[in-house]
């Protein structure tokens, strides 16, 4: 059944608008097309003293049973190129644009720049919140600009990468949440920019291609393969795809550890080194555990899974204890990746 867009509805499920498909309503729920729409709602949110949350494609959030206040659904559409040259354009996306389309929609049109980021779920506009990445390309690499709604102002503003702050699965938009909504982003894509192999992973699985005679849609294609293969897909299996972020640690508790686990993979970052927390969690034994309706992927131990008839604190409790396991053993503290809501329900992380 569809629904209008206006006015706000009461009560309304989410179970099936979140990749881990936990049950979860919402006290009230808009969707927004076009930016008038979001500001009318944000308005009508101020009215009734509603907080506010909006949601993407769901799939890097937890949600509890009950969502206080009005969650606004981002459906801010479009596409459009600008500033093309022979070899360089601007791609600008509307917020509610999905991320994995609009990867497809680049490559086909001969550009390299989001090739390594196919797959990934969700929308345009939720990319920058925690500068989505994957095989060696992070969205900073090629962001020109986001265009927001201020919530401090109620201003549009045209924020530059040096503004976004984006750092490891990190930016500005998670450091101040709910200040920004995100209304499009504007990519820099070029037709000769070599493709990026430096993930081994993908190296070996276009092993015998020439970089030089790849397109972006070859690289695109072997990326997607390769993510189809290992990650659970949450159609059938429900998942907000990795669980916790992959710790940074210093060069001093680095050569602690891999003097009594020399096996530990660890990649060196701008801010220290980076492990695997896949692997430290795979060590500790839970790789493949199962409960009644939660549990942790049989081949990717970073992905926690949903089995069904579960809910966010059951999903929690397992991360917590996953958490206090691998610290007891390793001194690292894992840090949970999706946005949890609401914000009571963050307490301990
Ligand atoms: P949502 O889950 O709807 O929202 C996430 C956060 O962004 C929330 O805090 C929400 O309030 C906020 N938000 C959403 N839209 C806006 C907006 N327009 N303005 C302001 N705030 C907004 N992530 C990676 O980085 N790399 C990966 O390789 C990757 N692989 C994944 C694989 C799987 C199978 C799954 C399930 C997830 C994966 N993710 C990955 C995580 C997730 O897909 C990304 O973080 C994605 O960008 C989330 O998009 P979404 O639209 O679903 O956001
Ligand atoms: P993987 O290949 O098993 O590698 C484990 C970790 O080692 C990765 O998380 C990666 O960190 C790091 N790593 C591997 N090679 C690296 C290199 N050459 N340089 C720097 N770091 C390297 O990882 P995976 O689980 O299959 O995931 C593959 C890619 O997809 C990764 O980039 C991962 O981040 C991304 N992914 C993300 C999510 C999510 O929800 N955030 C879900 C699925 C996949 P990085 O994470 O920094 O790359």
């Amino acid at each position: 059944m569809t629904h209008p867009d206006w006015p706000p509805r009461e009560n309304v499920d989410l179970t099936e608008r979140t990749t881990l498909g936990l049950p979860a309503r919402a006290e009230w729920f808009v969707r927004v097309s076009h930016r008038e729409a979001l500001i009318r709602a944000l308005e009508w949110a101020a009215q009734h003293d509603l907080e506010t949350l909006v949601l993407g494609g769901g799939s890097n959030v937890v949600l509890d049973t009950f969502q206080p206040g009005l969650v606004i659904e981002m459906a801010i559409m479009g596409r459009r190129w600008s500033d093309v040259s022979e070899d360089r354009a601007v791609l600008e996306l509307g917020a509610g644009e999905n991320w994995h389309a609009s990867v497809l929609y680049s490559v086909s049109a001969g550009y390299r720049g989001l090739e390594n980021l196919a797959l990934i779920p969700g929308t345009v506009g939720a990319a920058p919140i925690q500068n989505i990445g994957a095989y060696g390309v992070e969205l900073s690499d090629v962001l020109v600009s986001v265009s927001v709604l201020d919530r401090h102002s109620g201003q549009v503003r045209v924020l530059g990468p040096d503004e976004c702050a984006f750092a490891y699965r990190d930016s500005v938009f998670k450091r101040e949440p709910g200040r920004y909504v995100v209304l499009d982003v504007r990519l820099a894509l070029s037709r000769s920019r070599p493709v990026n192999l430096s993930y081994r992973e993908l190296a070996d699985w276009l092993d015998g291609r020439q970089p030089e005679t790849l397109r972006a849609a070859d690289v695109a294609e072997a990326v997607s393969q390769i993510r189809r293969r290992k990650l659970p897909d949450p159609a059938l299996l429900p998942n907000a795809g990795s669980f916790f972020k992959n710790p940074v640690i210093s060069r001093d508790t680095f050569e602690r550890l891999s003097a009594e686990h020399p096996d530990m993979p660890a990649h060196e970052v701008e801010d220290g080194i980076k492990v695997a927390a896949g692997w430290l969690i795979d060590q500790s034994g839970w790789k493949g555990h199962r409960e009644a309706h939660v549990g942790v992927h049989s081949r990717q131990a970073l992905v926690l899974v949903h089995h069904g008839q579960g809910n966010a604190r059951e999903l929690l409790d397992l991360a917590a204890r996953i958490r206090d396991d691998v610290f007891s053993r390793y001194g690292i503290e894992l840090e949970i990746e999706p946005r949890i809501y609401p914000m009571a329900l963050r307490d301990g992380w």
